[in-house]
């Protein structure tokens, strides 16, 4: 079986098309633009490719709920001409197939579940630490979506003592993502993060904040499995500073091997690296096949 994906950022969109053992077979990538100029281009590269089911993770919000008039809908971005935008409608017009929806992070966390490094594990949380901040949720073998989806990017921080920073959050100024997102970095240091050295004191903040927002999705949902993707996790040097904080923080309160003695294998990059995101839209194209 044929299956399409779509992993649709707010900055760029990558299609492709895989199988049901997770292999991307072809793909393509271009810039996020207005819904119709950018989704003409997802339409003419699935047209001869046979798909059966296409999958979709996108940028949110989204409307999630099976039983709203504005499922499959973007809602509220502020993105030109998405908001309120039929996706899920509008695939459906050019491919009369089953339409797997869910955010980007959704797909991320699922595509890890069933490929990556929670495989074979029925719950793991993933971050993206990027342009914004999000998380994905899955829990007891499934997605979590709840009354919205989860929108763990916005959690409040307690601030680092050193950081007079106010924040980038639109809506929050200092939450996570007003905090630690790719975009955040570069205004409080004035620099992009990727020519910010490895040794500077920008990345112990930067795992200050993370370290806040893991200790506290451990203590909520107790995953078996915690990622971190995104573009600002490609300083892996952040990984080692994220489980020194997050051991600091739970203080040996949370009694699990995982914790206490496997740290390096419990907070982890992405199995499917870069992939994570289509190679979940993929898993969702898979589930709504079924
Ligand atoms: P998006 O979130 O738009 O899908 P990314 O996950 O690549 O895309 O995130 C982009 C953000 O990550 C930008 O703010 C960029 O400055 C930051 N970023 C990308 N690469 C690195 C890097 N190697 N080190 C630090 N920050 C990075
Ligand atoms: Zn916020």
């Amino acid at each position: 079986m044929r299956i399409g994906a779509i992993e649709a950022g707010g900055t760029k969109f990558i299609c492709g098309v895989g199988n049901e053992q997770g292999e991307i077979l072809e793909r393509i990538s271009f810039p996020t633009e207005a819904p119709e100029t950018t989704l003409e281009q997802a339409v003419t590269f699935f047209r001869d490719k046979g798909v059966e089911a296409i999958g979709i993770g996108s940028f949110g919000p989204i409307d999630l709920d099976r039983s709203s008039p504005a499922y499959g809908r973007v809602t509220t971005t502020p993105k030109p001409g998405w908001a309120g935008f039929d996706f899920v409608g509008y695939m459906k017009r050019f491919f009369p197939v089953p339409v797997g929806f869910d955010t980007d992070v959704n797909a991320a966390v699922f595509g890890e579940a069933k490929w990556g490094a929670a495989q074979g594990l029925d719950s793991c949380v993933y971050y993206t630490i990027g342009t914004g901040v999000g998380v994905g949720v899955y829990a007891e073998g499934k997605l979590v979506h709840g009354l919205v989806h989860p929108e763990g990017g916005h959690v409040l921080t307690r601030r680092h003592p050193e950081d007079p920073f106010k924040g980038v959050c639109p809506f929050h100024g200092d939450c996570l993502e007003g905090m630690a997102s790719g975009p955040a970095i570069e205004k409080r240091w004035g620099v992009k993060g990727s020519e910010l050295p490895d040794d500077h004191q920008a990345w112990e903040m930067e795992a200050f904040y993370l370290a806040q927002a893991l200790s506290g999705v451990i203590l909520l949902l107790s995953p078996k499995k915690v990622i971190l993707g995104g573009g600002v996790m490609h300083q892996k040097q952040l990984f080692p500073l994220v489980r020194k904080l997050v051991a600091r923080n739970l203080n040996g309160y949370v009694v699990a091997p995982d914790i206490l003695d496997e740290m390096d294998n419990y907070i982890v990059p992405p199995g499917l690296g870069d992939n994570a995101g289509l190679c979940g839209a993929l898993a969702l194209g898979i589930e709504a096949a079924k």
